[in-house]
């Protein structure tokens, strides 16, 4: 199987900042892009990023899943890095474009297409260091996808609880910017070879927070715990359905500050789930946490029923198996 993302649909869409006006979009070929090397985005990091999907439905229809609430942080992202502001309609007309270009190709469920929304500084400006780019360039890349975690339904995650380092600077941690996961990526690494583990769950002193890419969840009972929204970490809006699905599901769903201590005394008890929320691993049970060199089993270290509840209830919904009752679905014409 190849890897997840690896794989692109072989036109994107694209628009230019000129520093003035955003072009009008084409759909191009998406294997090259032409950059000058002097690029702030290639010195600065001015980059951000957007993940979401479109499933096919049992009747041949093409659904794009919270596409609103996806340009809605990629917009906040790029002002939050002093990048030019996105046209949110237009972002929009260029996600519907290509995902109408390729609808045939979306795979079948539990497969999806990957949709990626781009946006980097494109100002030859190597003395801005400390200055924003004027110009700018968006694409939205599309990639056929399976399911992200090759470890089948029952396998769970093993995860570092780290609280010495952080993942990104505290005020970075809700932009989803290229530098965050290259911040990550090396502690990561390290744990990984040292320690066998899959991610590293940041708890900068004490407070848990996310993974390098996914959300953090604990389930008691009926109860799920997760840290409230703050600038220091992502706001996932697969973290926000689950929450939301939870609450129709009659749970309790505290928002609050979750400790490394009451994590892992919580974690003993029999029945305790934990999972990762995140658009590519969906809802992804977590079996084991490390601390300080001792192994912890989330409840019996075997996938949860919650967890999977709480996963199949959002699949449904995305594969239009269960009514879309907050409207999460926009219809792609095919
Ligand atoms: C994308 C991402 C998530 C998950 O966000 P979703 O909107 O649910 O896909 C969580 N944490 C980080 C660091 C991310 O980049």
């Amino acid at each position: 199987m190849t890897a997840f993302g690896s794989v692109f649909m072989p036109e994107m869409a694209l628009t230019q900042f000129d520093g003035e006006k955003w072009s009008d979009f084409n759909l191009v070929p998406c294997d090259s892009i032409s950059l000058h090397p002097g690029a702030h985005v290639l010195h600065y990091a001015s980059t951000c990023f957007e993940g979401l999907k479109a499933f096919r439905h049992a009747d041949g229809s093409v659904k794009i899943f919270r596409m609103d609430c996806n340009i809605a942080r990629f917009d906040q992202s790029s002002a939050l890095l002093a990048l030019p502001a996105i046209d949110g309609e237009q972002t929009r007309d260029m996600i519907i474009k290509v995902v109408e270009r390729f609808a045939k190709e979306v795979p079948e469920v539990p497969g999806s297409l990957y949709i990626r929304p781009t946006h980097i500084g494109t100002e030859p400006a190597i003395g801005k260091a400390a200055g924003p780019s004027t110009t700018s360039m968006q694409y939205i890349l599309v990639s056929p996808v399976g399911d992200y975690f090759t470890g089948g339904a029952d396998a769970t995650l093993r995860l570092l609880l780290e609280e010495d380092g952080m993942r990104c600077a505290p005020h970075m941690g809700r932009i989803k910017s290229g530098g965050n996961y290259a911040s990550a990526l090396l502690p990561t690494l390290n744990a990984k070879r040292d320690l066998g583990i899959d991610q590293i769950l940041f708890c900068p002193n004490g407070d848990v927070q996310e993974t390098g890419a996914a959300n953090f969840m604990l389930i008691d009972g009926n109860t799920l715990i997760t840290k409230a929204l703050d600038d220091s970490f992502l706001h996932g809006i697969t973290r926000d359905s689950i929450l939301t699905i939870a609450r129709d599901l009659g749970m309790n769903v505290e928002e609050r500050d979750l400790s490394v201590d009451e994590l892992l005394e919580r974690s003993q008890k029999p029945g305790c789930e934990a999972a990762l929320s995140g658009t590519a691993a969906v809802l992804t049970p977590v079996g084991t946490l490390l601390h300080k060199g001792k192994e912890y089993q989330v409840g019996d270290g075997k996938a949860g029923e919650t967890t999977a509840k709480l996963r199949k209830a959002l699949n449904d919904i995305q594969w239009g198996l269960a009514e879309d009752k907050h409207g999460w679905l926009t219809c792609v014409s095919s």
